[in-house]
């Protein structure tokens, strides 16, 4: 058994739409265990592998359950923070689970949820030197982004803040899943890449650069789609939160070494002919992260501070009259 103090792990899990990917954090942050697992599909299956997971991790460790002292978890789809409850994690064949409740009924641990972008967003804050605000963009099947700002997840007023996905910038362009026409997602979002090539394949994107590269004209359209839509999802992010930093996380930062170069590229030449986009140095402020980072397990193991922690807005609150 490792020396780890009462009640000091925090249980963190990433569930996707193959895998759950889990860690287990020490009272310092450091990396205590970790695992990975095939995801279900359903609400039961979804909840079983949870419980799973948490208690893999736990058998890992060879700690009493009692050394726990939470579990976290984020998921994709529309998350009630407050209680866990799940919503249409469309993905994962879940239309409503309340799965706090039920890793809590479980275990017998304080379970918290997050929207998996969100906790990956707090992750990645989390393994930064510094509290700038900063940004995490997550190009995976989808695009969307979280904020931190003031060191804590931003949501906004109903939960949309950083949804930069459905940001449309090409009015011809192609039709999203969301009813409007050229939203970024739909320019570099891997699903919407992967149909626009149609030539199937287990990597598409991966095989949409090895084309660009052999010279094949569609390829090339859509590899610069890829970075024109990245480079407006940064745009966007920078111009409405002035983020410092935009962390770029992924399934498509696989394939970093051959997508940030252009990224780059396509930022520089956006701002060639703008003084005013030139000054605030986009290009400088996007940062990939290394493939397969487990950064959404990490941000997940930090909800219990992130989400218990009482409003800075009401202690800082003036007394009036
Ligand atoms: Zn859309």
């Amino acid at each position: 058994m490792i020396g780890v103090a009462q009640g000091g792990v925090r249980i963190g899990l990433d569930v996707g739409g193959t895998k759950i990917a889990g860690i287990a954090l020490g009272d310092d942050g450091s990396r205590l265990g970790s695992i990975r697992r095939r995801t279900g599909w359903g609400d039961a299956a979804v909840l079983e592998g949870a419980v799973a997971a948490a208690t893999e991790l736990i058998d890992q460790l060879g700690a009493p359950v009692q050394s726990i002292r939470s579990i976290g978890i984020g998921i994709p789809g529309l998350i009630d923070t407050a209680t866990g409850l799940v919503l249409h994690a469309v993905n994962l064949g879940v239309a409503s689970l309340p799965l706090a409740a039920g890793v809590q009924a479980a275990l017998g641990v304080p379970c918290f949820v997050e929207n998996d972008v969100k906790a990956a967003a707090l992750g990645a804050a989390s393994l930064r030197q510094d509290t700038e605000p900063m940004a995490y963009l997550n190009l995976g099947t989808g695009v969307a982004a979280g904020l931190i700002i003031g060191g804590r997840i931003w949501r906004g007023a109903r939960g949309t803040a950083g949804e930069v996905g459905h940001l449309s910038v090409d009015p011809q362009g192609r039709v999203c899943g969301c009813g409007q026409r050229g939203c970024i997602e739909t320019l570099c979002g891997g699903g919407a890449l992967a149909r626009a090539w149609g030539r199937g394949g287990e990597l598409p994107v991966r095989d949409i650069l090895d084309a660009a590269d052999a010279g094949d004209e569609t390829a090339v359209g859509l590899r610069d789609d890829l970075f024109r839509g990245t480079a407006a999802a940064v745009r966007a992010l920078v111009l409405s939160a002035d983020v410092e930093t935009v962390v770029i996380g992924g399934g498509l930062t696989a394939l970093a070494p051959r997508i940030e170069p252009g990224i780059r590229a396509w930022l520089r030449r956006d701002a060639a002919e703008s003084p005013f986009l030139q000054s605030l140095r986009l290009d400088e402020r996007i940062e990939l992260l290394p493939a397969d980072s487990p950064v959404a397990a990490i941000g997940a193991a930090l909800l219990s501070s992130a989400l218990a922690e009482i409003d800075p807005f009401e202690k800082e609150m003036p007394v009036h009259g």
